[in-house]
């Protein structure tokens, strides 16, 4: 069905004049930058056109070494020593120098990751800013993050983070790392390392003590490395389930603590006395922006029988009208795929989906010729058991199936093995506290999707996490308690 869109806006693209970025970029090891040892380097490239962003360094078990004992030394020496109120300073110079940059780093987010700039804009990149501020205010104030209780930094920390928040996630690790007093070594994503570099800039401004944070690049294999590391106390991880269980088997035994936070497949249930329009358009909140690479998307969508033609109409004729294409265009929706892998894998679920029988629609919509892209998709006709409702696609696509009762829809939204959020949408108080309660999932929103706040918990059950992050709770993992 092609939905003619009743208006055009006119493209109005970012200027990227103003932006600097190198041709290459090297390990951040010890407060400075060096090449890896091998003196290799991969590309980083922007998913919207396929054309090379920059070169940057292949960290190898050498540079991890360094870069481990760097963490090392400067923890033993002076950040475990430095008084609190001294270290909160340094966090807070760093959130001031990130803010006062904000749209330098929303417009690389975009150009490294494919994400729309008003994503990038308003939600990336001003709530990493929060996290920062957030946690420079706990650094001199453990004592009460933890009533009666003697706080201890664990020591050096190993943090591996995703591509689909790139800089907000090395946000949610470095800075509650930092307020307890520990030093670590951080590994971006290697289709997203591009902010993490530029963070890096900043804490060299920001005259952190050299080897309190290092930033070293790579592939998977130099996550390994991190997560093998002898020299390493903790691993705190985010990422897919998949690479989450091989780090608890690599690490069962050794006396590494972990937090893991993992993939999900929200339930979205939409009740018959929901506020129908604002529903809408939080389904597409929750799943189409940010083309579905979020791991709380609300991916499995569940609505009542008496409302789910009109519900399903409606989403139709709005996702028509989404604009998809340049992700520095201020009014795109849907920006890229992040890579040309995660299409594929995009596109083997929509070709199962089909196979299992689901039906499915995509709106006639020009994609732009080269970069990586893909429709919004709608999956009606498929069961709690199709490989589209149970495994995370990490896409813009949307399960749907409906449901009568209230019992019903909670064993269906029960029935995954993963927990991390889930939305709830009704006129209804009642409701939201039946379902949110019985629904196993460490955020249920209701009547909204995808808001964070940093003195929020953010973490999940079964299969998508061991750990919280953000708020007090997200102090806990680098602590330990006497
Ligand atoms: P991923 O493939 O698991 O990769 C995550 C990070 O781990 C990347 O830096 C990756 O490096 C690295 N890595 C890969 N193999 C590794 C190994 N064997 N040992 C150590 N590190 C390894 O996940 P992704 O595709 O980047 O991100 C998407 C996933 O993250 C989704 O499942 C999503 O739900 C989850 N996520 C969860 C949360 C949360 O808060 N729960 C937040 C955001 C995302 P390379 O990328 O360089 O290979
Ligand atoms: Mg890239």
């Amino acid at each position: 069905m092609n939905i003619k869109k009743s208006w055009e806006y006119s493209t109005a693209p970012e200027s990227v004049d103003h932006i600097i970025l190198n041709d290459k970029y090297d390990l951040f090891i010890n407060g400075k930058f060096v090449p890896s040892k091998s003196g290799n380097y991969f590309d980083t490239i922007n998913p919207a056109t396929e054309n090379r962003i920059a070169k940057v360094s292949d960290a190898n078990n050498r540079d991890v070494d360094i870069a481990v004992l760097s963490a090392r030394d400067s923890y033993e020496k002076i950040w475990s020593k430095m008084e609190a109120k001294e270290r909160g300073k340094y966090i807070y110079r760093i959130a001031r120098l990130l803010q006062e940059r904000a749209r330098e780093f929303s417009i690389i987010e975009s150009m490294d990751g494919g994400k729309p700039i008003r994503e990038s804009r308003d939600v990336d990149i001003p709530l990493a800013v929060a996290h920062f501020f957030y946690y420079a205010g706990w650094a001199d104030k453990l004592e009460y993050a933890f009533p009666g209780r003697s706080p201890k930094s664990l020591g050096v920390i190993g943090q591996i983070i995703p591509w689909n928040f790139p800089l907000l996630m090395a946000a949610w690790k470095i800075a509650p790392a930092l307020a307890t007093g520990n030093t670590l070594v951080l590994k971006p994503a290697e289709t997203t390392p591009l902010t993490a570099m530029k963070l890096a800039e900043i804490i060299q401004e920001a005259e952190l003590p050299p080897g309190v944070v290092n930033i070293v690049t790579g592939g998977g294999e130099t996550g390994k490395l991190i997560v093998e590391h002898p020299g390493i106390d903790k691993i705190a991880f985010t990422g897919s389930t998949e690479v989450g269980k091989y780090i608890m088997n690599a690490l069962s035994g050794s006396k590494k603590k972990y937090t893991l936070e993992l993939g999900g497949k929200a339930a979205n249930i939409i009740f018959e006395d929901a506020a129908i329009d604002q529903a809408v358009e939080g389904i597409v909140n929750s799943i189409f922006f940010n083309q579905g690479h979020v791991c709380c998307a609300g991916s499995r969508l569940y609505i009542q029988e008496g409302v789910s033609d009109n519900i399903i109409e409606k989403l139709k004729t709005r996702i028509g009208t989404l604009n998809i294409g340049n992700p520095l265009d201020k009014n795109t929706d849907i920006g890229a795929i992040n890579s040309k892998m995660q299409l594929k894998k995009i596109e083997m679920y929509t070709k199962l989906g089909k196979k299992d029988g689901g039906s499915i629609y995509q709106p006639v919509c020009k994609l732009p010729q080269k970069g990586f892209w893909y429709a919004p998709t709608l999956f009606t006709d498929v069961s709690q058991s199709n490989r589209i409702v149970q495994d995370e696609i990490f896409g813009p696509v949307l399960a749907i199936q409906t449901f009568r009762t209230v019992d019903e829809v909670i064993s269906k939204a029960n029935n995954t093995p993963y927990g991390l959020s889930g939305g709830i949408w009704t006129d209804k108080g009642s409701k939201i506290f039946k379902v949110s309660k019985e629904i196993r999932a460490g955020v249920i929103w209701a009547n909204t999707f995808n808001k964070f706040d940093p003195a929020s918990p953010f973490g999940g059950y079964k299969e998508s996490g061991v750990g919280s992050e953000g708020g007090v709770e997200g102090l806990h993992g680098y602590v330990n308690l006497e």
